[in-house]
């Protein structure tokens, strides 16, 4: 704790413009009584609204009234953000009410019939409005508008009941008890600098949970075969049986949505409105990206067996068992690329890392981001106001909550907590949320950053008119792509040399260790998309045809060279089919695909200005103002194509 107080006030003594007014609007800072209470205010100043709507007629000024409503429906807070976030349980408890009925006043708008006769009326003067219509038509049709009544009512259950199993399986996963204890000697090879952050019980003695860092810590350096096997295991067990039968009941639920929609499977009442079409696209994809890893993730796993039996001086096993693969992974790392993860902390201490994405989206797009202290949820949370540079205007302002503690949702995301409008006179804000360790950033955390942070421009850059089109509102399998492109900026030499400018101090990485870093990152790729590829079939395999997740799970993990484990309940901490990802897991590699295609415009000089001020107009000013593969060949000039993505995983990149 001292040491963690220690830090916090050498990062705020080396940041003096932390002393500055804040530019942009803030979010409102709420206790619980708070987010019952302006939730409740912002229902029903949107219930009148909708009124008033409903009673008008023609689709003449509806677009207007439209944007009014959902900037109304935003401010009542940035509530999934408390809920995920906030130090207070209370708070978080406030916070899932608020989104049920958030939710159940999102499914009566969408089953208007009155407002859906509106949206039909409405006749488009511009691309933009012709989007928005069929976006919104759509939305309408889904949510059961055009069903009979009893149909109509029973989707609206399900969506009532979906929200609340999302609700629960993050609460589980978020509040799980499980702890694991080891013994000083049982963590062997675990970085002193992690086990500092820990306390030790009295005998010596560490009892963990298996969050990220600590997952990370302990799997990637801990010497001990049994210690990797029981966090493993910990960690695999996480959200436990409650959740395997939340998920089981969500798959099920949604098979019968689909069903009263006149529809075969979930999979294709989801993906006919996604840039695929049709599960047809998907799996078909996803046989390609089976055929094409396959050889590649074989030869990985031979590679750690061998490093294994080396270091045990034991024969080599036929495929090491899944805890090994962290530890073999960073083993083989050292010996042939001469990296090692938790080496690489000391090149991105983490207050600088964050600058270092600052610097790279200031250069890239020609914004500013200035520091400045607020109010916020923790005291850990940061601030900045951004700027065009050009102007001087501001444009946007961002939230960074970047450390683990308790009850505070594991992993790493962005989250958009008021979306832009024009019309409305409306800047963006957006959260960037991560548990990292406070000392320094390895390389693939410094990946996370960057991914995470390609989220935040698509929220912040956005220039949208309408509110609904507005940064991220784009499909979800396109959604990953500004993120999945920006990643790149930590893997190359002109990028990385821009460390050098906000860390004058730290160790230069050198043209000869950024190429191993490149290569040792490389090295596992087999494996992930192999991974990857299980967990878009198991989320398809159940979006088709509902059936025990564990079951699936198990069957298809069977079917994969390191095979499956007894002990195993890995979908319960799988926090995408519920987390608004089902028949949507695919997105992440066709996302990829998008994003590599998009980084061959950036080849000739990854901090081309000119490049950047294109992309930044043409796809992340966007939104979703445009149909998402227009927008792609606007930016390319060309067609878009997947030889990017089958070169990276087939491991010729
Ligand atoms: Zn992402």
């Amino acid at each position: 704790m001292t040491m963690r107080k220690a830090l916090y006030v050498l990062i705020a003594a080396a940041l003096p413009a932390a002393a500055q007014q804040p530019a942009g609007p803030l979010l409102p800072q709420l206790d619980a009584a708070g987010v019952t209470k302006t939730c409740d205010a912002a229902l029903a100043k949107g219930r009148e609204m909708v009124a008033k709507m409903e009673s008008g007629s023609g689709g003449a000024g509806f677009l207007a009234e439209w944007n009014a409503l959902q900037v109304a429906l935003e401010d009542l807070g940035p509530i999934s953000n408390l809920g995920a976030l906030h130090p207070d349980k209370a708070v978080r408890d406030a916070a899932e009410p608020c989104l049920q009925k958030r939710t159940a006043f999102g499914t009566d708008l969408f089953q208007s019939e009155k407002l859906y006769a509106r949206v039909k009326a409405i006749e488009p003067a511009h691309p933009r409005e012709r989007k928005l219509k069929k976006d919104l038509l759509e939305g309408f049709e889904d949510s059961g508008v055009t069903l009979p009544a009893d149909k109509r009512a029973r989707a609206k259950e399900i969506s009532t009941r979906l929200t609340q199993i999302g609700q629960a399986f993050s609460r589980a996963l978020r509040e799980d008890p499980t702890t694991v204890r080891f013994a000083p000697a049982e963590l062997a090879g675990v970085p002193e600098s992690f086990l500092k952050s820990r306390k030790a019980q009295a005998d010596g003695s560490y009892v963990l949970k298996p969050d990220d860092p600590t997952n990370d810590a302990v799997m990637t350096n801990a010497k001990s075969e049994d210690t990797r096997r029981r966090m493993f295991v910990a960690r695999v067990q996480r959200g436990g049986e409650g959740n395997l039968k939340l998920l089981d009941e969500a798959y099920r639920l949604r098979k019968e949505l689909a069903t009263l929609h006149g529809l075969p499977t979930y999979a294709h009442y989801v993906q006919r409105r996604r840039m695929v079409g049709s599960p047809d696209v998907v799996n078909k994809f996803l046989a390609e990206v089976k055929s094409t890893v396959t050889d590649l993730e074989k030869a990985e796993l031979r590679l750690l067996a061998e490093a294994k039996a080396r270091d045990t001086g034991k024969p080599a096993e036929a495929v090491v068992p899944r805890w090994d693969e962290s530890y073999y992974k960073n083993v083989v790392r050292r010996e042939r690329f001469a990296v090692d993860q938790e080496q690489t902390r000391k090149y991105f201490p983490t207050p600088r890392a964050v600058e270092f994405a600052l610097l790279v989206s200031e250069t890239l797009y020609g914004i500013r981001f200035r520091e400045a202290k607020v109010p916020a949820w923790h005291p850990d949370v940061r601030y900045f106001d951004i700027f065009d540079a050009t102007s001087g205007k501001f444009i946007a302002n961002i939230y960074l909550d970047l450390y683990p503690r308790d009850g505070k949702r594991g992993g790493a995301w962005a989250a958009g907590a008021r979306r832009a409008s024009v019309l409305a006179g409306r800047t963006p804000t957006s959260v960037l949320v991560t548990n990292f360790n406070r000392e320094g950033l390895s390389h693939a955390e410094m990946q996370t950053l960057l991914h995470e942070f390609g989220h935040v421009l698509h929220g912040v850059l956005s220039t949208a008119h309408y509110l609904s089109q507005a940064g991220t509102a784009v499909k979800r399998d396109f959604v990953e792509a500004p993120s999945q492109m920006f990643q790149e900026w930590v893997h190359r030499e002109e990028s990385l040399a821009l460390f050098r400018k906000v860390c004058p101090e730290c160790p230069a990485l050198g043209k000869d260790e950024i190429a191993r870093l490149a290569e040792a990152r490389r090295f596992g790729r087999g494996i992930h998309y192999s991974f990857q590829h299980l967990a878009a079939s198991f989320d398809m395999a159940l979006s088709t045809q509902p059936d025990d997740p564990l079951k699936v799970w198990k069957r298809l993990e069977t079917e994969q060279p390191q095979g499956t484990t007894d002990f195993t309940m890995r979908p319960a901490s799988f926090p995408h089919p519920t987390g608004g990802y089902a028949a949507g897991y695919y997105g992440y590699m066709w996302s990829e695909v998008i994003g590599l295609d998009l980084l061959s415009a950036f080849e000739k000089n990854m901090l081309d200005p000119k490049v950047g001020a294109r992309y930044r107009e043409t796809i992340l000013a966007q939104g979703g103002q445009e149909e998402e593969m227009e927008m792609v060949r606007k930016f390319l000039g060309r067609e878009l194509n997947n030889k990017a993505f089958l070169e990276e995983i087939a491991g010729k990149r």
